[in-house]
């Protein structure tokens, strides 16, 4: 299977997740499609490849989302402090990148038919504002996996049943280091702890300790 890595929680839990499920032939893919995140992305998905034995290509699409001003991305506006839920009334919420995920997975879908591979792995959870984030949804993978079923394709995203706090509790009985994952939005060289995405892996991590 072609597996989409970004170096995150739910990526990285998947990969584990389809190891121990005993699958061999897996290939991972890492897209620069401008994301600010880059370059801590790339290095999580490069030493977790490392140290699992998975190969992985490396997608270069940087100017993809030109036309975008979404501050994932690395010419994008300002990231704000902050989670989704606060952010949204403002008006300062913009970590969405229009139809990020339909190129991303319609590059993969090229990259299996390329190497004779019939499924595409997303790493899409459960999510509590899901409407922010329409294309990672049920639907949308259904929607994606009819269109490329005719060319022998098929899309999944095996965790769509879990909230990230148990994706974290999986993780945890595969024995992933969560210190290899990169979840922050910014590029320093640490995590800022301070943007929606940081936010919400602190309060996962929480809830999945117990002590929320
Ligand atoms: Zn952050």
């Amino acid at each position: 299977m072609i597996m989409l890595l970004s170096g995150g929680i739910d990526s990285t839990v998947m990969l584990y997740h389809a190891l121990d499920l005993g699958n061999k032939d897996i290939l991972g893919l890492f897209i620069d499609y401008g994301q600010r995140n880059f370059t801590g992305e790339h290095h999580a998905v490069h030493n977790i490849c490392k140290k699992l034995h998975v190969t992985y290509h490396h997608i270069q699409v940087p100017t993809a989302f030109s036309y975008s001003n979404s501050s994932c991305l690395a010419h994008g506006n300002e990231l704000y402090p902050g989670t989704v839920e606060e952010l949204l009334p403002e008006g300062k919420f913009n970590a969405f990148v229009p139809n990020r995920n339909m190129l991303l997975i319609s590059i993969a879908s090229g990259v299996a038919m390329a190497y004779g591979h019939s499924e595409v792995w997303c790493g899409f959870i459960k999510l509590r504002n899901a409407d922010v984030f329409f294309d990672q949804s049920p639907l949308f993978i259904d929607g994606i996996s009819k269109i490329l079923s005719p060319q022998g394709i098929t899309v999944k995203a095996p965790l769509n049943s879990l909230y990230k706090e148990d994706v974290i509790k999986l993780g945890v009985t595969y024995g992933v280091d969560f210190n290899d994952t990169w979840t922050c939005y910014s590029n320093e060289e640490r995590s800022c702890r301070v943007c929606s995405a940081c936010i919400a892996r602190d309060k996962s991590f929480k809830v999945a300790r117990g002590e929320l």
